[in-house]
């Protein structure tokens, strides 16, 4: 008789369901990196280009902020010890909230520990069961999570679908109204409309909030999406995450100072949990200064953007309408993928594929860092074409390169 090693635990049911994932291509496993977050990186024992952090501009890494985690840890030591409403709010902290204010033009700013948090914080803190959000069906899921956990009224609009967000709007009882939109998509790479979203939360005295974790350092000179756009408003409350283009940890919310003021008392996420280190909030003064000081930074990615794009469009290659560092090739399946990013692994380029139900449609995510070297990047596009083309071609002709029209 076979024997289900499982049959008799009390997790049988869990196991059953991995199982599955595994035969769907949709098990996840945590690639272990023996090296530092950069444009090469060694994983299980291999040397890879990275094309999968967020490390837009090669911070991760930088000699300016190690130095200012090494002397901030020197003075300061590791843990915070508290909450901050308690007694783990100290100089760091408060020195980095002035600092990331008067970065985005704000008059007050707030920190989180990661920004998953933060959204949780905002959105919890500034909506609940009287109220309805209105968010953008591809917003990261921590949005998604937060609107959840607010019992707020949750409505979601087709991805920048401004009719039908207009029509939600127009049609709530809601005491206050959030409009919730990623200004950069995480997984597509394009942009929110955000002056028709502004002109909305006008023309329905509703409040915008705007999650800029891909925007910010990258965009408008580092000031990110609403900086480029060149919108300012008291409706507006941004969030920007610090650990991804400004290299360390933690996000940001910055807005009005009753807004700020408000989550202090109200945003239990931001109330019931340990101040993150102050070494972070060092670390995020340091990223400032170099986000500030090294534009080339900016001009190196744009230019390593651009070079992929034309030698992936100019052999076929379908691309998605981004111009951001995420630069996603769509595939026909999870397996298929999975495939595309081995056979990626095995030329030494790192890509990451992206699944079900993270994303509707599979794809692999490339993601461009100041960090890497042009030849890398365009090594890459040449593999990438020569890969696609032994792959099955996505179906309604978003074509791999060289198949028949
Ligand atoms: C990464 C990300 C977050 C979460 O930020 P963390 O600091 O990683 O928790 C939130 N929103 C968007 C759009 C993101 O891409």
């Amino acid at each position: 008789m076979a024997i289900n090693p499982h049959a008799s635990s009390p997790f049988a049911a869990l196991a059953d369901e991995l199982t599955q994932r595994r035969a769907d291509h949709l098990y996840r496993q945590r690639p272990l990196l023996q090296s530092p977050q950069g444009p090469v990186v060694t994983v299980a024992g291999r040397t890879l280009n990275n094309f999968c952090s967020n490390d837009y501009l090669g911070l991760a890494h930088h000699p300016a902020l190690v130095a200012a985690a090494r002397e901030a840890v020197a003075q300061w030591g590791v843990g915070s010890g508290a909450s901050h409403l308690v007694c783990g709010h100290q100089q760091p902290h408060q020195d980095a909230e002035d600092a990331l204010a008067a970065f985005v033009g704000k008059p007050a700013a707030l920190t989180f520990a990661t920004g998953y948090l933060g959204n949780l914080a905002v959105i919890t803190g500034l909506v609940g069961r009287e109220d309805a959000v209105f968010a953008d069906k591809l917003n990261h899921a921590s949005l998604n999570d937060a609107c959840l956990l607010s019992r707020a009224t949750f409505k979601r609009y087709a991805h920048n679908n401004l009719t039908q967000l207009a029509h939600l709007l127009a049609n709530t009882p809601a005491r206050r109204k959030l409009i919730v939109a990623d200004a950069v998509f995480s997984m597509d790479g394009d942009q929110a409309p955000l002056a028709e979203l502004l002109a909305l939360a006008e023309a329905h005295d509703a409040w915008l909030f705007i999650d800029d974790a891909h925007g910010f350092g990258v965009l408008g000179e580092g000031r990110g999406a609403m900086a480029a756009a060149g919108l300012d408003s008291p409706r507006i409350v941004y969030l920007a995450t610090l650990g991804k283009a400004a290299g360390g940890a933690g996000a940001f919310v910055a807005a009005e100072a009753v807004v700020i003021d408000y989550l202090i008392n109200h945003a239990r996420p931001y109330i019931y949990t340990t101040a993150a280190p102050a070494l972070l909030g060092a670390v995020t003064q340091a990223s400032l200064r170099v986000i500030q000081t090294e534009p080339e930074r900016r001009v190196a990615l744009q230019a390593h953007i651009e070079l992929l794009r034309v030698r992936l469009l100019a052999a076929g290659v379908a691309l998605m309408p981004s111009s951001t560092p995420i630069q996603p090739v769509l595939m026909p399946d999870s397996a298929t993928a999975l495939a595309a990013s081995q056979a990626l692994r095995q030329r030494g380029h790192w890509v990451a594929a992206i699944r079900p139900p993270t994303v509707p449609m599979p794809r692999l995510r490339i993601t461009l860092s100041a960090a890497h070297n042009t030849a890398t990047v365009a090594q890459l596009a040449d593999d990438l074409i020569e890969i696609l083309r032994d792959l099955p071609a996505m179906p309604g002709g978003a074509a791999a390169p060289g198949d028949p029209a």
